[in-house]
């Protein structure tokens, strides 16, 4: 196509969309947002991959993973992507890899990148699936600040229209689901990065869905997590012996073991350094530069997310450590 043509065609939906603002509009719109592509990673199970961005108009709020299963008897989706419409876009790609229904959907945790989508899926008469820690989220006022918030900064995709979706099913976790006539365990692996963390384990692909628990081939960002919690979650990651991990943002890892073992090592290393800090009273800074940080340098992210990581866990062994008087 001409860029004369390219221009016209654009100019001429701009028109439109200004005449009637219509669902076309969004259609068209559409067009132009990143593109959506299930990659397989074993007989029936896909997932689609988020950009590594911030949350824009321009990308639809798609910065976070969602998989899914064709399991005997429907489809069974992980994670319900950042806003309706790109929901709307999952379930059109699953519609071209097979004709059964959506039948349920389990949220691995309740952060907005993940259940923006999950009322499309209802819509259809999905049943959604999360762990009984997410209601203090869901009923929370962050919650509601944010989805305001969000309002604005991803218009139109985030509207007055879009809610938090509650779940018609509560877990405690640590329990087998049989979901649309296959066999799903939903593994307890909170308070990690949420309290209310869910990882999804298909014993008959082999597969596991990890939520934010994992950041594959990076150096994950620490923030307020219970770092003890997290290493035994991963701990019971690495015991399922999976031979594909979907995380809950970037590629998917076909190593599960060597992925997981540097995320388990990384955090393990930051405990004991920064420990060892806090029970010699040596001061942050010259705990941060007196530390050998040579084996997770060259791992992606090191720059951005080491230091704060570092000083956050400074922090927990701190807290740690009073607790424990
Ligand atoms: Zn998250």
């Amino acid at each position: 196509m001409s860029a004369l043509k390219v221009n016209w065609s654009r100019q001429l939906w701009q028109a439109i969309c200004v005449a009637a603002a219509s669902l076309t509009c969004v259609a068209a719109v559409a067009q132009t947002v990143p593109p959506m592509e299930p990659i397989r990673v074993s007989e029936n199970s896909y997932y689609v991959q988020g950009l590594a961005a911030l949350g824009s108009p321009k990308n639809q709020n798609f910065i976070s993973n969602a998989g899914f299963v064709i399991a005997k008897e429907g489809v069974v989706v992980v994670d319900a992507l950042g806003s309706p419409a790109l929901a709307a876009r999952l379930v059109q790609a699953i519609a071209k890899i097979t004709l059964k229904p959506i039948t349920h959907v389990v949220v691995t945790h309740y952060h907005a990148d993940h259940i923006y989508g999950l009322q499309t899926f209802k819509a259809l008469g999905a049943q959604i699936i999360a762990h009984d820690a997410a209601r203090e989220y869901i009923y929370s006022d962050t919650a509601r600040l944010r989805l305001e918030a969000s309002r604005v900064d991803l218009a139109p995709w985030i509207d007055d229209k879009t809610a938090i979706t509650q779940p018609d099913q509560w877990v405690k976790g640590g329990e087998t689901l049989k979901l649309a006539g296959t066999d799903f365990y939903l593994a307890l692996v909170g308070p990690s990065h949420t309290p209310e963390d869910l990882a999804v384990w298909v014993p008959s692909e082999r597969v596991l869905f990890s939520g934010d628990l994992i950041f594959n081939g990076r150096l994950p960002f620490v923030g307020k997590a219970d770092s003890s919690h997290w290493i035994k979650a991963l701990d019971t990651m690495l015991s399922f012996e999976a031979i594909a991990v979907v995380p809950g943002h970037g590629r998917w890892s076909d190593n599960p073991k060597a992925d997981i073992s540097l995320m388990r090592d990384y955090l393990s290393y930051l405990r004991q350094s920064m420990g060892t800090a806090v029970e010699n009273l040596t001061p942050f800074d010259e705990a941060y530069d007196a530390t050998d940080w040579g084996r997770f340098q060259s791992v992606p992210m090191f720059k951005f997310a080491n230091r704060m990581n570092a000083y956050n866990t400074y922090l927990l062994m701190e807290n740690e450590g009073l607790r424990a008087k």
